[in-house]
């Protein structure tokens, strides 16, 4: 396969550094949840530990996993799906953060660190109204207390209270922050004291102030991801690291065919809805199928390189322009993007060939 997805580290660099800066003196918590959105963990963890992240956020165990094969003992790891016991003692092995939205998850991760004589550390989920996974605000002041009673008896540690917002309404998620602030209150009630709230994702993150408190979980902006819909990469002063390129593999007729398709997780409603970079200027794609094609160009051979996604250096749309075009969310694109795309930082492929 030719296709390739270059990964520009020294922009992931700059966009983590701008987060930092704008989320400070709160902490960023790096998500890297579908392989740090697609662009691999194993790269990206490094650089960002290079920056001081200390926080890394993972969807699953076997994200959490691969965060501490990259990122060694130290940095913390927070993992918020941990359905069952095996999950809990998985991620207790990789001495990760629990996130817990359920009552009986938390019984659970009691049980599970009792058996293993050893305390976890909890990040509570209150459910601020995105009905995802949160305890409900009804049953809030229950759990707290029994939560209170299992850090008592030196099972559990409460570091964290959290929550998800929608980021689609500045209404919204004030109710949900609100709700937030009051749940925060009834756990400090219950004797419970967490040093840790987070709330928000990229967009109320950076955008809101009032929603950083000491963490904020980005993920998207660090990879330069807009939201759709929103405000572009370049108006966020983010670069967007992750460029789609893929080769000619036979001309036929006014058209080029590139060597990547549906297989490779390109959508096919793009077909004839977005114009990719080529060498001899943007051109339509026409057609995406098991391999793709784009109206040729004056000249085109087999071998020249088309630009399906990136920055818009070479006309080419970003990742965002073409979740817009689906009417989806801004990562959709990237994170769609098939693992059997190698992936390739640009400073390998800037470097001498011998
Ligand atoms: C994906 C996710 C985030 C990060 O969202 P972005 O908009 O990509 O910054 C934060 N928290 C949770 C729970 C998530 O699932």
């Amino acid at each position: 396969m030719t296709a390739r997805l270059i990964v520009d580290l020294h922009a992931l660099d700059t966009n983590i550094r701008r987060v930092q800066t704008r989320l400070a003196p709160a902490e960023l918590m790096l998500v890297v949840k579908n392989d740090a959105y697609g662009h691999g963990i194993s790269r990206v963890v490094p650089r960002a530990l290079a920056l001081g992240v200390s926080w890394f956020g993972a969807f699953d165990v076997a994200t959490a996993a691969a965060v501490r094969r990259a990122a060694g003992d130290g940095p913390r790891i927070f993992v918020w799906l941990v359905p069952g016991r095996r999950e809990i003692g998985d991620a207790l092995t990789l001495d990760a953060d629990v996130g817990v939205g359920d009552a009986d998850v938390l019984e659970d991760v009691a049980a599970v660190a009792a058996a293993r004589s050893q305390r976890a550390r909890v990040h509570l989920k209150i459910d601020t109204g995105l009905h995802r996974n949160g305890i409900r605000p009804e049953e809030w002041a229950d759990a707290v207390g029994r939560a209170r009673s299992l850090q008592d008896a030196g099972l559990i540690e409460v570091v964290g209270i959290w929550s998800h917002i929608a980021e689609a309404s500045d209404d919204e998620d004030d109710a949900a922050r609100a709700a937030f602030d009051h749940a925060v209150e009834v756990a400090r009630a219950a004797g419970l004291t967490p040093a840790l709230r987070h709330l928000a994702a990229s967009a109320a993150g950076t955008t809101r102030p009032e929603f950083r408190y000491e963490m904020t979980r980005v993920g998207a902006f660090c990879y330069g991801i807009a939201p759709a819909g929103g405000p572009s990469a370049a108006d966020l002063g983010l670069t967007p690291i992750g460029t789609l390129t893929a080769s000619v593999i036979a001309v036929e007729g006014n058209d080029a065919i590139i060597d990547i398709g549906v297989f490779d997780g390109l959508p096919s409603p793009l077909a004839g809805r977005t114009d990719v970079g080529t060498p001899g200027g943007t051109r339509r794609l026409v057609g995406v199928g098991e391999d793709s094609r784009v109206e040729g160009w004056p000249g085109m051979v087999v071998g020249d390189e088309v630009v399906i996604y990136g920055t818009g250096s070479r006309g080419e749309p970003t990742s965002t322009d073409l979740a817009e075009v689906l009417d989806t969310i801004g990562e959709e694109i990237a994170v769609r993007l098939s693992p059997t795309v190698p992936r390739e930082d640009d400073d390998a492929r800037s470097a001498p060939q011998s």
